[in-house]
């Protein structure tokens, strides 16, 4: 169903996004070491790459960097270690299991369901090496792969290594542009141990205008409600084409609200949901939501948002301070940079700053 509100799975779930699927596709099978899906969030990257991992006819195990730093504080290489062994051995007969783990250190097999268990001493790099000499493909989907970032292993180093080493090995990784390629990655920069790595990079976009319409008209469609062409036009001016909103909207229609109440709990859920995920950047300091509130009520440039926040804080900001609370809400796509200045690449978002 279009309307599901979970990250799609399946391929007649997904609108639209053929090309960017032929592209992972692609790059995939012709043993492209590493393909970044960049955007910002409710555009579709863990549905894409849900749906991608289903169709490439290769052995694979997706990753969720952001699930596994909520529950470690960090995202340790063990767990990645443990997730991958585990995902790997998946369809491995039980008696071949102790021969395919051969050689790697801090990994045992027990308990009544003969589960595979890993302790402090299981080594990442060993288990991609392990992988790889086995001699059969295999593609490690990160998502959210900034979050990689909090951590004391060193994973630009890693990948690196095994994109120069490890050719049986292909890495997916999503996040948002300035976050995950620039920052983090630093893919472009030739102090990076990444710099000068072949990789593929495939953006989603926002749907335009007449795919946001089509993509209600064929999910009212599809659930076999009727609706008028003047509320979607109303629903495509207020959201922007970012299919996770349409989504949402689309999915309280199906449970039977009304044109206005679907728009109204749409908007109120999204608050909630925004201030929620941002409650984590406002614990640090309560400058990025006064920063957010001054860009949201029309502030656009650098001196006058900092004029704005210095006029709530009563008090003067350290301009070097305050270019890092800008970039941090940039790094996690609070924020949009144009030759403009600064903007808020989210409608609802704005809306739950105002
Ligand atoms: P992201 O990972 O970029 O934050 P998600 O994949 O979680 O985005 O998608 C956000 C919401 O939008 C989910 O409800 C998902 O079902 C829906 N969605 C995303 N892309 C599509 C698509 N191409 N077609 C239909 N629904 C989509
Ligand atoms: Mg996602």
């Amino acid at each position: 169903m279009l309307f599901n509100p979970k990250p799609k799975t399946r391929r007649e779930d997904l609108y639209n996004r053929e090309e960017e699927l032929s592209e992972i596709e692609r790059s995939i099978k012709k043993g492209v070491p590493l393909v970044i899906l960049l955007g910002i969030r409710r555009l579709g990257k863990s549905s894409l790459l849900n749906v991608a991992l289903n169709e490439i006819p290769i052995k694979s195990v997706k990753i969720d960097a952001r699930k596994i730093y909520s529950q470690f504080g960090s995202v340790p290489h063990t767990a990645l270690a443990e997730i991958i062994l585990k995902e790997y051995t998946k369809t491995t007969p039980r008696e071949r299991i102790k021969d395919v783990l051969k050689g790697i250190r801090g990994v045992s097999i027990g308990g009544v369901n003969l589960e595979l268990r890993t302790n402090k001493s299981v080594s990442l790099s060993e288990v991609l090496e392990r992988i790889n000499s086995l001699g059969e493909r295999f593609v490690i989907a990160i998502d959210e792969a900034q979050y990689l970032r909090f951590s004391n292993a060193k994973y630009p180093d890693l990948i690196s290594w095994a994109i120069d080493d490890l050719g049986n090995i292909s890495f997916i990784l999503t996040g948002s542009e300035v976050g995950l390629l620039e920052d983090f990655l630093r893919i472009h920069d030739p102090e990076s141990p990444l710099f000068g790595r072949a990789h593929v990079e495939i953006r989603l976009n926002r749907f335009n205008r007449y795919q946001s319409l089509d993509f209600l008209r064929k999910g009212f469609e599809e659930v076999g409600i009727k609706v008028e062409e003047e509320e979607l036009e109303e629903v495509v001016d207020e959201l922007d084409g970012i299919v996770g909103w349409l989504t949402l909207y689309g999915y309280n229609r199906y449970l039977g609200l009304s044109h206005r109440k679907a728009l109204k709990k749409l908007k109120e859920d999204a608050k909630r949901l925004i201030l929620n995920e941002f409650s984590k950047l406002k614990e640090l300091s309560p400058r990025y939501e006064l920063a957010m509130k001054a860009v949201a009520s029309g502030k656009h440039r650098w001196k006058e948002i900092k004029e704005a926040v210095e006029l709530l804080e009563g008090k003067r900001i350290d301009d070097k301070n305050f270019s890092n609370v800008l970039n941090n809400l940039v790094r996690y796509d609070y924020l949009e940079k144009t030759t403009k200045g600064y903007f808020i690449p989210d409608p609802l978002v704005e809306l739950a700053f105002r």
